[in-house]
């Protein structure tokens, strides 16, 4: 027999993807090229791009002002090692940029390749913070349950989705999960705190338990992206910054999402009223045209990162950081946002978004809708009343999934959530026609089930 040929049978044959099974290959689409909010696969069908990629085409598909961008930069300096001593303008540039986006009190910057390596960093760092001002047994570290940091061992260990542990265990011991602060699962034990203070009380519980001379940080997304959109109570963040300053413990903020425009807010945790210690990036800060990460610290942080001695310098090497060609890519992705005031638009529309979803809620099998700019959800229950999931074996995700990409919605389901973040620029009309699919697609799967 001939061998296949075809490029299904070469990708089957040759490449591993993220979240690999061979299940997955029958219904693989293979993307070639994208316009806005439009992306279409090699048979030449068009879809609304739900997701932005993964959370990051923030300025829309094919934008050759990045393409130029990159091909200006890699014609005059391709690459030069970033360690201490050596350096180049794109990434001095985007640095000082960043100060002038980012909370008042974070104003030094680390580039890594991507999300993981931002959270690797961030856990690194803190450790190293407590061991310059004399702590050094604050080592461990709090995350939510259904929050998600990335694939590294001590990234995975800090996201709270079991699904993603088990083949890969042993997790990284230090590694504590609280309740998220979701407003429409979580129950208070008493009637007298609101789902925020009661949520984030949770994480004052585990610094008592833990010890709080054994924990460092606490790390948290201001929107919970791939547990299923979690967009926590208005009065949460407060009350985890008091927490964090009352028991010297760090507040990371993991910002791969909800970082440049996503939440209609250059930052997410802008929403509530806060400053952390450290906050992360990836995604969009290029909306996904290279590969670009990294931490922003506060004075503080800074101020103990420069205060030891040469022989216990922060040892983090790492080739790629402040990739020149990254950081112009960066730095022409921002000028967009800044010049289409796409954050703007990312809050209006996100008003369009809400209301929009909001007409999704009286459908059976909607429990839940959710927003917060552009990034939102709607989750799909087997009972309304008691908001119990689909067992399992009904295979609603995939089904969801399909259903949704046959109808010209590209996106992804999580736990049983349609989550949707198209590109900030998303026209009006894409907008509703991607909740009118949904709307349109629920019902149809669920009477099929
Ligand atoms: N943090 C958050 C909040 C994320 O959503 C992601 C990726 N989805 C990561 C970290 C990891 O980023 P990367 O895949 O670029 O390593």
């Amino acid at each position: 027999m001939p061998a296949d040929t075809s490029l299904a049978a070469i990708d089957q044959k040759h490449l591993l993807h993220p979240l690999h099974h061979p299940s997955a290959y029958a219904s693989t689409r293979t993307w070639v090229s994208g316009r806005g909010a439009v992306i279409t696969d090699d048979a030449g069908r068009e879809y609304i791009d739900g997701l932005a990629g993964l959370w990051c085409v923030n300025i829309g598909h094919g934008r050759t002002e990045l393409a130029q961008a990159a091909f200006d930069q890699m014609s005059r300096l391709a690459y030069h090692s970033s360690y201490a001593g050596s350096a180049n303008r794109p990434s001095i540039a985007l640095a000082e940029k960043l100060s002038t986006l980012a909370s008042p009190s974070i104003n030094t910057f680390f580039f890594t390749s991507g999300g993981a390596e931002a959270t690797e960093t961030s856990f690194k760092t803190a450790r190293f913070y407590w061991k310059a001002v004399g702590r050094p047994d604050k080592v461990k570290f709090i995350s939510r349950r259904r929050g998600y940091h990335g694939v590294t061992l001590a990234a995975m260990s800090a996201t709270g989705l079991s699904p993603y542990w088990p083949m890969f265990e042993p997790r990284v011991p230090g590694f504590v999960h609280i309740d998220a602060p979701d407003p429409y699962r979580f129950v208070p034990a008493q009637d007298d705190v609101t789902v925020g203070v009661a949520a984030a009380n949770l994480l004052e519980e585990a610094i008592q338990r833990e010890g709080a001379d054994t924990v460092a940080g606490f790390i948290a997304e201001p929107v919970q992206g791939a547990g299923g959109v979690i967009v926590p109570p208005t009065d949460y963040f407060a009350r985890i910054r008091e927490i964090c300053d009352r028991y010297d413990v760090l507040f990371i903020a993991d910002e791969v999402i909800t970082g440049f425009g996503r939440t209609g807010r250059w930052f997410g945790l802008e929403h509530y009223g806060v400053e952390p210690d450290i906050v992360q990036f990836a995604k969009g800060i290029t909306s996904g045209y290279v590969p670009l990460g990294g931490i922003g610290v506060s004075s503080r942080v800074r101020e103990a990162l420069d205060s030891v001695p040469p022989s216990k310098r922060w040892m983090h090497a790492y080739t790629y950081s402040g990739h020149p060609t990254c950081a112009a890519v960066a730095l022409k992705n921002i000028e967009i946002l800044e010049t289409e005031q796409l954050v703007g638009r990312a809050e209006s529309s996100g008003r369009r978004l809400a209301h929009r979803l909001s007409e999704l809620e009286g459908l059976d099998h909607v429990g839940h809708v959710r927003s917060l700019g552009l990034i939102g959800a709607v989750e799909v229950v087997a009972d309304k009343k008691t908001k119990a999931l689909h067992a399992p074996e009904a295979g609603l995700t995939q089904k969801l999934t399909d259903a949704l990409l046959d109808h010209g919605l590209y996106t992804r389901v999580a736990m049983d959530c349609i989550c949707l973040a198209p590109p900030l620029m998303i026209e009006d009309h894409l907008l509703d026609r991607m909740v009118e699919i949904v709307g349109d697609t629920i019902p149809a799967v669920l009477r099929a089930l």
